[in-house]
């Protein structure tokens, strides 16, 4: 069974072909550059190493997903003879609301509450909503799944989720807190329990997902208890222009003192803040690592803050679950950077995290960086968001599973969206 798995962005379409049989891939790519100058599909057959670059004008989303189609049945570069060998699409959704609590076999109606979450995520799910959409423009009889970043976060306790403003805002508006990352903790959570040997039922894990965007998961009995992003991607962790938590009030000072307007605030702390904020020369881990170890103040420091509010959380999470049996580091800095993953573990013996440091700089693919006689294993675990999206979306598919189904009817969002 071959499934295509989609993650439309606002001006990209990044693909890969699955073979289900082995979970290999066939194919993948990206189409960039959607509406803007210099458009281009760049195009890989994983096994063959053949690989290609098309340039043209690629005006819509709906191009795109026509070029994605054509040259996965290209005579030179194609793998299958004809698309109907696909027998599914899984789509990467960013806001699930409180509507998708788990992957979801898609209808028209599900369409439709996607795109009302736009409203929750106006810079991604209008992009999610619009690569579904174009798929069943061109193939009206594709089944299509939808696997949200929030939905493995569903699980959290209200107390974990609902912030301490008046509760109405949570009732009317759905502020809450709902986490994201959800495909990749669950994914490295899953891999930790199997690499030790234990059911994920029985395991306290802590996973870090490092990258431009960053968030942490208290992970108990394989559920989510807690989670560092909240009602949107920008509370929590330091991340590369992000500024993670900061204090609320902070907001109406810049506005007042600075003359600016909302808008203006939340793109310097979505933009302009974070690693780059802070250091003021990038947002990339590796210049700021390079810059630090070359002198550089406040780089150093954009490091060292980044390592505290890691610590803090394994400190928070470890209390909430009452111990903890695995850390696991995953993404981009996660999996690369062995002076984050040190600075984060420095100083935790006493609560039995111990890291060896020789293993920690050596890093590696899938690797315990645990010393011998530390309580907590520490595991570097690359991610596969799109191999979860392909393996949710065969399950419901082979299942043959009703579109819709998955539906969660008593959602307050959808209640929100009735009166609103
Ligand atoms: P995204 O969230 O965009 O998918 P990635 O998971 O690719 O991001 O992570 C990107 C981050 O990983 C960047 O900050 C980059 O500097 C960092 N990174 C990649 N390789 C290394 C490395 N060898 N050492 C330190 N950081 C690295």
């Amino acid at each position: 069974m071959k499934i295509l798995v989609l993650n439309c962005g606002s001006s990209s379409i990044k693909y890969q072909v699955f073979n289900m049989e082995d979970e290999t891939v066939l194919a993948k790519g990206a189409v960039e550059r959607i509406g803007i100058e210099g458009s281009f599909v760049e195009h890989e057959v994983v096994q063959q190493d053949k690989k290609t670059k098309i340039e043209g004008e690629i005006s819509s989303h709906q191009i795109g997903v026509e070029k994605v189609l054509d040259i996965l049945q290209d005579e030179e570069y194609g793998i299958m003879q004809d698309i109907k060998e696909i027998k599914a699409v899984g789509h990467r959704v960013a806001h699930g609301g409180e509507s998708f609590p788990h992957s979801t076999l898609l209808d028209y109606e599900d369409l439709a509450e996607i795109e009302d979450l736009s409203r929750l995520a106006p810079l991604h799910n209008p992009h999610n909503a619009a690569g579904i959409r174009t798929i069943w423009d061109l193939l009206p009889d594709m089944p299509q799944v939808g696997v949200f970043d929030t939905s493995f976060h569903q699980s959290m306790p209200k107390e974990a989720y609902i912030y301490p403003i008046p509760y109405e805002f949570y009732e009317n508006m759905g502020i809450r807190r709902y986490g994201f990352h959800g495909t990749s903790h669950k994914y490295v959570a899953e891999q930790a329990a199997q690499k030790m040997g234990q059911p994920l039922e029985d395991l306290k894990i802590i996973t870090a997902h490092l990258g431009n965007g960053a968030s942490m998961a208290a992970i108990d009995g394989g559920v989510s208890v807690d989670t560092t992003m909240g009602f949107t991607p920008l509370e929590g962790l330091v991340m590369g222009t992000r500024c993670g938590d900061i204090d609320p009030s902070i907001i109406p000072f810049l506005q007042k003192k600075m003359e600016i307007n909302a808008q203006e605030v939340e793109e310097i702390l979505n933009k302009e803040s974070g690693l780059l904020g802070i250091s003021g020369i990038s947002y990339d881990a590796r210049d700021i690592e390079q810059a630090a170890a070359e002198g550089n103040e406040r780089a150093q420091l954009a490091v060292d803050i980044s390592c505290y509010r890691l610590k803090k959380f394994i400190g928070a999470y470890s209390t909430v679950m009452g111990r903890v049996d695995a850390i696991v580091f995953t993404a981009g800095i996660g999996e690369k950077s062995h002076i984050v993953r040190g600075g984060a573990l420095a100083g935790l013996d006493f609560w039995g995290v111990k890291i060896d440091p020789e293993k920690n700089e050596r890093g590696g693919e899938f690797v315990d960086i645990a010393a011998e006689d530390s309580k907590v294993r520490i595991f570097i675990i690359p991610t596969n968001e799109e191999l979860v999206i392909a393996r949710d979306t065969n399950e419901l598919v082979k299942n043959g599973e009703e579109p819709g189904k998955n539906d969660n009817d008593n959602s307050v969002l959808r209640d929100y969206k009735k009166t609103s």
